[in-house]
């Protein structure tokens, strides 16, 4: 079959690579019919050697398909179901499944994430043409019946984008009417807007540094979008006009960046929470004004999305058409094209959010 594999910092490759199959038991093998490429894959890119990714690893760790064989110990999924593969593996039986929290499980891992299978999990990834599921009861989710003909990119954006941004959204604990800052205007900055108006957010303030990505957001439920390069006093102005000069209630940090988290920790209004999901700090962990954090009584939280545990309750969301992602895929190519996927968003070429692979 053919896969995308990581071959050395910035370069990446669609290839011929030994068709996956049905190892243990409880495995699934899955034909990918749509494959994410994630602003996390740009680390990869960009730095795959230094985070310990061989040469010839298949990446990509958000996908959705069909179910093409099962092990005889699969009871969940069968062959000919559609499903979404949230991107870390979970047993669903660990004390960490039980309690909702997925990212933990004890046999985890993350699909096409090498960095990542220290857990237990070592999966290829899904930007290929099929791609083996370890702990298929655990992980596949069968798509509901009455979403039959719904499209793929309605449903990719929640085996991570979408449900990282719920999670920080849902984290940031805004109440209806609050305001939120959402910091960053890639694909999760942008969901979280979205997932900030489905929690019933006020204000809802987009900060970013791209005109076309910041329109999307005003799209998906950003009521006042920034563009903090260009103008990089009207956000504060504009925050302290919507809040009597107290700042907003919480902050989403969906870069999470050593500036980012403090400049968030300095705009959240006292007693207020920062909710961070973005990747980038694993490049230099932010150093945080702790005695501020102390003194204004702040909430810092955030972490790795279990997304496995979201997906009952976003199901409703989709089937009523009130939770449609698919805005944010603004480019989808064939698999044998997915290099250039990955140099439109290493550039951030104009126009672009995210970028989808249809490998069949
Ligand atoms: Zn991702
Ligand atoms: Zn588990």
């Amino acid at each position: 079959m053919r896969g995308l594999v990581f071959n050395a910092p910035k370069d990446v490759r669609v290839t011929d690579v030994p068709d996956p199959g049905v190892v243990n038991p409880t495995d699934a093998v899955v034909r990918v019919t749509k494959a994410g490429i994630c602003g996390s894959d740009m680390h990869i890119y960009n730095h795959g050697d230094a985070f310990g990714f061989d040469a010839g690893c298949r990446l990509g760790h958000e996908f959705v398909g069909v179910v093409e064989a099962v092990g005889p110990e699969v009871r969940s999924v069968k062959p000919g179901d559609r499903i979404v593969a949230p991107f870390w593996l979970s047993c669903g039986e660990c004390h960490f499944c039980k309690k909702g929290l997925t990212t933990s499980c004890v046999q985890g891992g993350c699909f096409g994430f090498q960095a990542f299978w220290g857990f237990g999990g070592h999966v290829e990834g899904g930007q290929s043409q099929f791609v083996r599921v370890p702990l298929a009861d655990g992980t596949l989710v069968k798509v509901p019946d009455e979403l039959a003909d719904v499209d793929d990119k309605v449903l990719l954006p929640l085996v991570d984008v979408f449900t990282t941004a719920y999670h920080a959204a849902k984290g940031s604990g805004v109440k209806p009417g609050q305001t939120a800052l959402v910091i960053g205007d890639g694909a999760v900055g942008l969901l979280a807007c979205q997932a900030a108006a489905l929690l019933g957010a006020g204000n809802i303030v987009l900060s970013g540094h791209h005109d076309d990505r910041l329109a999307v957001g005003a799209r998906l439920g950003a009521t006042h979008t920034v563009n903090s390069k260009a103008n990089a006093d009207r956000l504060g102005e504009l925050l302290g006009d919507l809040t009597n000069s107290f700042g907003p209630d919480v902050v989403i940090d969906a870069i999470s960046s050593a500036d980012s988290m403090v400049h968030a920790a300095n705009t959240v209004q006292p007693g207020g929470t920062v909710s961070w999901v973005g990747m980038e700090v694993f490049l230099g962990a932010p150093q945080l004004p702790w005695d501020t954090c102390f003194l204004r009584n702040l909430t810092i939280r955030g972490g790795v999305a279990p997304v496995r545990s979201y997906l009952p309750e976003l199901w409703p969301l989709v089937i009523s058409g009130k939770l449609d992602p698919s805005p944010v895929l603004t480019h989808d190519l064939p698999l044998e094209r997915a290099a250039e996927g990955y140099e439109i968003m290493a550039t951030r070429a104009e126009g672009s959010v995210k970028v989808c692979v249809s490998p069949n």
